[in-house]
């Protein structure tokens, strides 16, 4: 166990008037829910009197937001850290794989000041100023109970037409393949008044699509009274606002007054990302996840909200998945007919229950599996974006590339994940503007302003 000081005591507390200000310089992983914390972290040092830089080359210090979700996920955080530490860089290490392996990331990176856990976030800017003396600190603590309160601070990677806006942390399910809830604890909300001012400041900041972020999101409110559905209703009437999406909800907390809220409100897209996992209910079973039909599930949220698109996600190659689960899984596709899914292979992760499964399926197999199930749903994607020919639809131009190619969603396209709109004519970033649909692909579309 490293020799690091865990936290001061409170007569250096109070010695530590005298700040030093350092250039930061940040490396970001994961998924949007850490992208957040990163956001915020370098909010709390840059007011504290830091200076963000963008290459590290340049900075006196790294801090590189981890992820830990998968045992690739956590190598390609292991191997950013040993890069920077190559380059002789000084290491802030922080997220999942910082509050995973706490005190043995100090041990492994001589180069490391401080290791900082989930619920040592808001501690960011006292942690750098100790760092910043010379001292290395080990900032984690098991459980984190931490919920970002405060998200004015919050520096933005990139402020454009869109943002995310995590509303909870945490999560209380054990999927067998999953570590988050032993890495971010359980579910806690973000109150729904600092969630709206949240949106509100964004909006007035030019911000016209929110994206509501958490492992969870149809978990939120639980635990004050609130729902998910009141929040969306609340956010409805914030003038500014064009678009609002959330990611991530459970399949079987999608109630009726969820869907009503979506249904009701005009600016919450039309759009419903609900990962599923698998649809065999063997496999269900050994993912410790829910059993239900999952055709009817669809058909019952197209007919609460007519001409909305539906996300999923499988994970295939799970311990004991045969040819058969794969047959059950590519005839969901085929008769649910989701507008946009991932398919993720299956990778151990340890400490995740399933590692301890037997029946393992060959690496091999399982990129079959995903690539035939990808195929299939690419046939799917296709004749569904080919029926959006000739039909003009409300298109947020997310950028202007330095070729002046303009590209923009539609409501039933989150960032970074759905499809893209290729647009021709004359409009700006942040413009929601009719485009009609003159050419279309499996995951593109291409049109044309009309003016
Ligand atoms: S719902 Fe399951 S997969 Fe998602 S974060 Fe919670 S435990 Fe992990």
């Amino acid at each position: 166990m490293s020799d690091a000081q865990v936290f001061p005591d409170e007569e250096t507390e109070n010695n530590l008037e005298n700040k030093i200000p350092r250039k930061i310089g940040f490396v970001h992983l994961g998924c949007p829910k850490n992208l957040v914390d990163t956001e915020n972290m370098l909010g709390l040092l840059e007011k504290d009197g830091h200076e963000i830089v963008a290459s590290e080359d340049e900075a006196d210090v790294v801090l590189v937001n981890t992820c830990s979700f998968i045992e690739k996920a956590q190598e390609e955080s292991v191997q950013v850290l040993a890069g920077l530490a190559e380059q002789g860089k000084k290491l802030m290490i922080t997220g999942c794989l910082a509050q995973k392996f706490q005190g043995e990331l100090l041990d492994l990176f001589p180069e490391a000041e401080a290791v900082v856990g989930i619920n040592d976030v808001p501690d960011i800017a006292r942690i750098m100023r100790r760092t910043a003396k010379g001292e290395r600190v080990l900032a984690t603590q098991q459980d984190p109970t931490y919920v970002l309160e405060d998200d004015s601070v919050r520096r933005h990677v990139t402020l454009g037409a869109w943002t995310y806006i995590k509303i909870a942390e945490g999560c209380d399910y054990k999927c067998s393949f999953c570590i988050i809830p032993s890495m971010r604890g359980r579910f806690r909300s973000r109150s729904e008044e600092n969630v709206v001012e949240n949106a509100r400041e964004l909006a007035e900041k030019g911000v016209v699509e929110v994206i509501l972020v958490g492992q969870d999101t149809t978990s939120y409110g639980k635990d004050f009274g609130g729902s998910l559905a009141s929040l969306l209703r609340k956010l409805n009437k914030i003038e500014k606002l064009e678009r609002i999406r959330f990611m991530y909800a459970y399949p079987n907390l999608v109630s009726d007054e969820l869907l009503e809220a979506i249904n009701e409100c005009e600016k919450v897209v039309k759009y419903l990302d609900c990962p599923l996992q698998h649809t065999h209910p063997e496999m269900l079973k050994r993912m410790r996840r829910p059993v239900m039909d999952h055709v009817a599930f669809a058909r019952r949220v197209r007919e609460k909200i007519p001409g909305i698109k539906l996300r999923t996600a499988f994970i295939v190659g799970f311990p004991g998945e045969t040819e058969e689960h794969i047959e059950h899984l590519k005839q969901a596709i085929r008769e649910a007919r989701w507008d946009r899914l991932g398919v993720f292979e299956y990778s151990d992760v340890d400490t995740a229950h399933s590692q301890t499964l037997d029946q393992k399926v060959p690496v091999e197999v399982i990129r079959r599996r995903r690539e035939a199930l990808m195929a299939l749903q690419q046939e799917v994607a296709y004749e569904e974006n080919l029926k959006l020919i000739g039909q003009t639809l409300p298109v947020l131009i997310d950028e202007i590339n330095a070729y002046g190619q303009m590209t923009g969603r539609t409501q039933w396209d989150a960032p970074e994940v759905d499809n893209t709109v290729l647009v021709k004519g004359e409009a700006l970033p942040g413009e929601i503007v009719p485009v009609e649909i003159t050419a279309a692909g499996p995951y593109d579309l291409k049109g044309f302003v009309v003016s």
